[in-house]
């Protein structure tokens, strides 16, 4: 049995030891959730509804509890930290109104009737990454469970704890046993036989567009459903004509929020030349007014990078070559800290323009008109988010429809709602989680034809 020691990013002290599920025993879970199928398929729409009620009822008791796991785990600020469990509650009260909402149709044909089925597809897997723990755990299993289906499921092997608290919270609300595991370990290990065995139906991947390409070329070797989300590289498009005071002072939260471990993050501000400078001049202040520190201090905005490795990965693309504008602070000592920075680059060409760097650094680059502002947001491989300020709403609906990105907010750095579909174009993902579609896209149409 392989242990892993989780370590706090905060103090850089280990904080917890978790077993590793091997790849046997992540095939003996798949079983388990296979023959948990029948009975919780089964079971009358409105106590499906009843189970997941109760589930979000104790994430709802637990959510301080939860809150300091990922305090402590993740580094996350305890203010986002609470947000994060309590938006687990939130996705399972919504899903929980689906079981009783997935309709069939009734289609009039010669010499009968066909009436559709949205059946469950079976066991699902839900690879999550180490950034936002708690909320990608609950898009993937909430509408899963809803529609019918049993969930293996693998948290990061940075960011275990609270999955695995899920899981005890699942249980304790009566959830039935093999109905939602969750089995911390490897992703080559574990997440690897949720694409390899053929019991699992679905596999539903957040992360890397590296990592997510050899899912999905598994999946495809086996025809098996898939949803991928990937990384970013969004555009914050700011025009003269915008409320500049708003959108410089709003900025730095639309990229440094997490410390920038976000695939939503804006990293890339674009701003029309005519109002570079003085929307510099509002940015400075904003960004050094961001308050980074103790991510347990309830006044904390932005706390450390999750480990060692990616703060040395953020830290390389800033080096002194780069033509860093101006930063906020950091703590000194323990810790993987990195102030939240932004950056005037050279080219667009530039390393720190070009790839994710999923840490608090932003570059601004400078646009002449709508037509250049489209061309600098699309000039990117990923298409996850991005905002759009102006205060003419014309220009916010042609800027919208011309961004090739799958979430965007005009004046506004929300990314994901829950009620509204999420997910990405070009090589950051397919398929939308979340809204009011996404149990039935955990269910496959049956058609069935009944003579008269
Ligand atoms: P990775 O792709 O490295 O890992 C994501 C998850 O996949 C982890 O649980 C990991 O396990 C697992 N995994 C790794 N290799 C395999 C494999 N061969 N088979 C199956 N599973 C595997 O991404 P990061 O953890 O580094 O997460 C950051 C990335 O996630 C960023 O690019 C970010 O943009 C993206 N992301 C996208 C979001 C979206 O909704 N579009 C939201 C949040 C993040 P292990 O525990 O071993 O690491």
């Amino acid at each position: 049995m392989s242990v892993t020691e989780v370590i706090n990013p905060t103090t850089e002290a280990v904080v917890a030891r978790v077993e590793q599920t091997s790849a046997e025993e992540t095939d003996i879970a798949i079983a388990r959730a296979h023959r948990a199928l029948p009975a919780w398929k089964a079971l009358a729409p409105g106590d499906r509804a009843r189970l997941l009620r109760r589930f979000a009822e104790a994430v709802d008791s637990d959510v301080d509890n939860l809150a300091d796991l990922e305090v402590r785990n993740s580094g996350h600020t305890i203010g986002n930290a609470r947000w994060e469990a309590g938006n687990v509650r939130d996705v399972l009260q919504y899903y929980s109104a689906a079981p009783e909402r997935l309709f069939g149709r009734q289609i009039p044909v010669p010499g009968g009737v066909n009436i559709t089925f949205a059946e469950p597809l079976g066991v699902v897997g839900v690879i999550v990454p180490w950034n936002f723990p708690m909320p990608i755990a609950g898009w993937g299993f909430a509408p899963a469970l809803a529609a019918g289906n049993t969930v293996v499921l693998k948290p990061a092997e940075l960011t275990p704890l609270t999955a695995i608290r899920l899981g005890e919270l699942a249980r304790e609300a009566g959830i039935p046993s093999g109905v939602f595991q969750v089995l911390p370990g490897r992703g080559s290990v574990v997440g690897q036989r949720f694409v390899d065995n053929p019991l699992v139906r679905k596999v539903v991947f957040t992360g890397s567009t590296e990592v997510g390409r050899q899912i999905m070329a598994g999946c495809a070797a086996r025809v098996k459903r898939v949803t991928l989300e990937l990384g970013g590289k969004n555009a914050n498009l700011v025009f003269a004509d915008a409320d500049l005071e708003k959108a410089a002072a709003t900025a730095p939260y639309g990229v440094f929020d997490n410390a920038g471990q976000d695939c939503c993050a804006r990293s890339r501000i674009l701003v029309q030349r005519s109002v570079f400078d003085k929307f510099m001049a509002l940015l400075e202040p904003a960004v050094q007014g961001v308050v980074v520190g103790d991510p347990g201090n309830e006044k904390t905005e932005m706390g450390p990078l999750i480990s060692a490795s990616h703060l040395a990965s953020v830290s390389s693309y800033v080096d002194s070559d780069t033509s860093v504008a101006f930063r906020g602070s950091a703590p000194d000592g323990p810790g993987f800290w990195f102030p939240p920075t932004v950056v005037t680059p050279r080219s667009a060409a530039d390393r720190v323009v070009v790839e994710e760097v999923f840490g608090p650094v932003v570059t601004v680059q400078t646009f002449a008109d709508e037509a250049e502002a489209i061309q600098l947001a699309n000039d990117t491989e990923y298409g996850l988010s991005g905002s759009i300020w102006t205060e003419n709403l014309g220009r916010a609906m042609r800027v919208a429809r011309g961004v090739e990105a799958g979430n965007l907010s005009v004046n506004s750095h929300s990314s994901v709602r829950y009620t509204t579909p999420f997910g990405g174009a070009k090589q950051s993902g397919l398929g939308r989680e979340l809204g009011p579609d996404a149990a039935l896209a955990f269910t496959d149409t049956k058609n069935v034809f009944f003579a008269s």
